[in-house]
Formats: C-alpha cells, sequence, structure tokens
C-alpha cells in the first residue's frame, strides 16, 4: 500500500472540482482530485445543459450567477493555460424570461435584476413575436401532463411579455470546461487521478486524515473536500458527517430532450436560452440547429429521487412526450421526431434547492453540494469562494459563528458564504425547482 500527502485532496472532477483544484493551485496549495471516472466531466457535468442565467429566487443567487457569469466571459484569460482539446466557446445569446399575470418568481427576479444592476430588458407580447417569430404568445398553464384532458385546450389568454437579459447564454462543451480547468489547474502543479474512488474518509485525532482508494491506494492530506455530485451524500455518510448537517441532499433523475428547429428557422443564430414557467420548461439553441428541452420541474411531474450507482438511464416515452408537446404549445411548428433524443441524469437535489458551500462539524473535511441542477454556471465563483473558505478555516476562521464574506473577483460584490451553509434552515424565499 502506498502512502502519498497532499495539501487539499479534493473528491470529483467535475466542474466544481475543477474549479476548486483550480483556484487552490493558484494560490500555491498542492491539490489532488480523484475521481472514480476516467476523465474530467464524465459525471453529472457532462449532460449539463450549461447555461448560464441570473434567474435566481435570492439576491444571493442572482449575484452569485453574474459573479459567475463573468469567468466565463474571460475563459482564456482564467485558465492561463494551454489545452490540446482547445477552449470552450460561451455563446451569449440571451436569456428570455417568459412572463405572466400569476408568475411570482419571474417578477422577483426582475425586482432583484434592478437591485443588483443587472442589464436587462422589458418586451411586450409584440417584442417576442417580433423577435422570435416561432413562439406562440398563448396563456397555457399551469403545465400540466400530455394525459391531461385540458392539455390540448385553447390559450385562455395571452402571456403578459417578456424579460430579456442579454448577458445570458450557454456553454458549448461542459465536459471540456472541466479539461480547460484541469489543465489550468495542472499548470500550478495539481495532480488529477482517475478511476480512483474513495471508498474510505479517514480521520486522526478528530479531524480528517486523508481518503483511501478502491484499489487501497491512500493518501494523506489534511483537508478534504466533497465535490462528488449526486454522489454527495454517500462521501458524507462515508466522512460520518451526514447526520450533522441540517440540510441534505439527494440525486433527482431528471431528463433532456434534443430535437431538431422548426424548418427554415434558424434557432443556433436567433435563437435564445427561454424560461418558460407558463408551459413548464426551458430550452436552448444547440449544435446543428437543434434545441434542446428541460423541465422546470413543474408540480405536476413526478420527482423521482435515486440510487445514483442504479437508476434508469433511458429515457422515458411519458417524460418525452410531456416536455416536447408542452414545447409544441410554445412553438407550434416544432413537431414530435419519430426517434427519442436526449440525455437522463442526475442534478444532486438540496432539500431546498440552493448549494452547500461549507465546511462541516469533522474539521479538514469541507462540502460544495447540493448543486441543484442549477450551478454550472457557478463553477468558477464557487471554485473562488471554497478556496478563500478552507484558506481561512484552516488559518483559524471561525466560519460557523462569523460567516466568511468574500469579494468577487470580477464584479467587487460581497459574497456570504454563510447564506449555503449546512445548517441553514430551508429558505423560504427559494423557487424549489431548478430555478434555484
Ligand atoms: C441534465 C442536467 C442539466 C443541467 N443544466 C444546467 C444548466 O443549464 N445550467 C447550470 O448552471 N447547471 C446545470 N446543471 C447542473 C450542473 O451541471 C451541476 O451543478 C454541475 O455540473 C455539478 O458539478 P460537480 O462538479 O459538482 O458534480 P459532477 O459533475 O457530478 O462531478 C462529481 C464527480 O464525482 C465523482 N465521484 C462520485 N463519487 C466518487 C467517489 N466515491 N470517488 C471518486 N469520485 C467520485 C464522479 O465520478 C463525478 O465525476 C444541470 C445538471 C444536469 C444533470
Amino acid at each position: 500500500m502506498t502512502t502519498t500527502r497532499f495539501d487539499a485532496i479534493i473528491i470529483g472532477s467535475g466542474v466544481i472540482g475543477c474549479a476548486t483544484a483550480h483556484e487552490l493551485a493558484r494560490r500555491g496549495w498542492k491539490t489532488l482530485n480523484v475521481d472514480k471516472a476516467s476523465t474530467a466531466g464524465a459525471g453529472s457535468t457532462i449532460n449539463s445543459c450549461a447555461i448560464v442565467r441570473f434567474s435566481y429566487s435570492t439576491t444571493e443567487g442572482v449575484t452569485l450567477a453574474w459573479e459567475g457569469a463573468q469567468y466565463w466571459n474571460d475563459w482564456e484569460n482564467y485558465i492561463r493555460a494551454d489545452d490540446e482539446l482547445g477552449l470552450i466557446e460561451y455563446h451569449q445569446c440571451g436569456q428570455l424570461l417568459i412572463r405572466t399575470d400569476d408568475d411570482r418568481h419571474v417578477e422577483r427576479v426582475a425586482t432583484l435584476w434592478a437591485d443588483i444592476g443587472i442589464p436587462f430588458e422589458t418586451w411586450s407580447v409584440d417584442d417576442v413575436k417580433t423577435r422570435l417569430p416561432i413562439l406562440d404568445t398563448g396563456l397555457f398553464g399551469p403545465p400540466k401532463r400530455p394525459d391531461d384532458k385540458h392539455f390540448w385546450d385553447d390559450p385562455h389568454g395571452s402571456i403578459t411579455g417578456a424579460y430579456f437579459s442579454a448577458e445570458a447564454g450557454y456553454v458549448s462543451d461542459p465536459q471540456l470546461s472541466c479539461h480547460n480547468l484541469q489543465r489550468g489547474a495542472e499548470a500550478n502543479g495539481a495532480e488529477f487521478w482517475f478511476d480512483a474512488e474513495v471508498v474510505s474518509v479517514n480521520r486522526e485525532n478528530d479531524r480528517v486524515s486523508g481518503v483511501t482508494l478502491n484499489d487501497g491506494r491512500s493518501v494523506e492530506s489534511p483537508v478534504v473536500i466533497n465535490v462528488a455530485g449526486p454522489h454527495s451524500y454517500i462521501i458524507n455518510q462515508i466522512a460520518g458527517v451526514y447526520n450533522s448537517m441540517n440540510i441534505k441532499t439527494k440525486a433527482l433523475r431528471h431528463e433532456v430532450h434534443h430535437v431538431p428547429a422548426p424548418e427554415g428557422f434558424d434557432f443556433m443564430n436567433k435563437g435564445v436560452v427561454a424560461a418558460d414557467n407558463d408551459s413548464g420548461i426551458y430550452f436552448r439553441p444547440e449544435v446543428g440547429n437543434h434545441i434542446l428541452i428541460g423541465s422546470g420541474d413543474p408540480d405536476c411531474d413526478p420527482r423521482e429521487f435515486v440510487d445514483p450507482d442504479n437508476y434508469d438511464t433511458s429515457l422515458s416515452q411519458s417524460q418525452w412526450e410531456a416536455q416536447v408537446l408542452r414545447a409544441n404549445r410554445r412553438i407550434p411548428s416544432l413537431g414530435v421526431p419519430h426517434q427519442k433524443k436526449g440525455i437522463v441524469d442526475l442534478y444532486d437535489v438540496s432539500d431546498d434547492w440552493l448549494p452547500i458551500y461549507d465546511r462541516t462539524d469533522l474539521d479538514g473535511f469541507y462540502v460544495a453540494i447540493g448543486t441543484s441542477g442549477n450551478q454550472y454556471k457557478n463553477a468558477g465563483v464557487a471554485g473562488h469562494m471554497m478556496a478563500e473558505l478552507v484558506i481561512a478555516v484552516e488559518a483559524g476562521h471561525d466560519h460557523d459563528h462569523d460567516p466568511l464574506v468574500v469579494t468577487g473577483a470580477y464584479t467587487g460584490c460581497d459574497l456570504n458564504i454563510g447564506f449555503f451553509s449546512r445548517n441553514r434552515e430551508i429558505n423560504p424565499d427559494s423557487s424549489m425547482t431548478v430555478h434555484g
């Protein structure tokens, strides 16, 4: 059995784990990422829609996303290393938030954007029709399943317009963003071990002392960070901290469907990211003039919490019909392809759909988990917060009693890491959906 020592071990090489490595390594820490997969970004990140938007329910959520977006705009300078696979592209196509009379979440978002100073436009129904003529501006909600007898009812009114944030968009290749971050971290001495599953989180004198891998190797470190995505709760159980946290995480199965854009409409260049709570979906352009359709977690859809090592990875007919037919109500010229196409993957959902960026009751053991289907966009700023948190706490800062506030590297905003505490009460302002 070999023993090796690092300043910090990061469990997971998804986008948040790689960003945490990049941030710690550039601060001079000798880090090791261990991942049971064979490459970076092969966990839930690979199937992320990678949408970058600022439409969250809380001041802290919006501030974090606005700060997080700046990293994508500055990617080459941020990575500061060569990657033989090339760098990701950020497609800044803007986000449309469809407005209806009774959607309080959307109005709250617009108020937060105005307060924080995030630029946005208010579109009338006519503006929506002019800018996106493929959209039907009818009112169909609340969202229904296709077997509901009212699913195909005529619209019972009109949407009231939309908010448009031009700075929003999406990243073309989420797995490549992990590789970029890996190369950036390696340029500062970080190591990445793949096909390396953590089976034990070790302790010595009441603090973490490292991990043991499935091949028997043990690695020593005074700091271990759980960034295991949908497996986060398993790692917390292995580390013996699961019961000490007020907010828990679990794995939620989700499907995203891919369909060709309506014939004759260049959705790749004229399309936008759209959040449509009236239909219960979100969508964005995808390469090949496709549209990628996700679920906004409407109340009528079942929530399938699963064992992350044993769940159905095939697309289900009923969810395919639910999402694609909902999209057809909003985009009537879309149609339904004969062949189902899309992906099935897992969100690491916290009890209130807000992430947990925190230390734990086990000294030296940290968590960046509960990303709830909505933290890809925040990888850079999450890595920044985790690095600052680890360094401050290891230097003696009492984060539990005096929550650390760090400065956003791009916008200069205050980021109160205490907001993302493991021991918070469930946040009543959360949408309790992927919208965060
Ligand atoms: C379908 C889908 C769509 C999404 N769309 C968006 C979006 O549009 N915008 C957005 O901002 N966010 C989105 N998200 C969320 C976002 O993708 C995630 O929050 C983010 O990718 C999580 O990254 P991570 O590094 O925390 O986890 P992961 O990418 O899941 O990485 C965790 C890693 O830990 C490894 N691991 C697990 N257990 C062990 C172990 N015992 N030992 C070693 N390694 C282990 C896994 O192999 C994995 O590589 C979406 C998520 C999904 C699933």
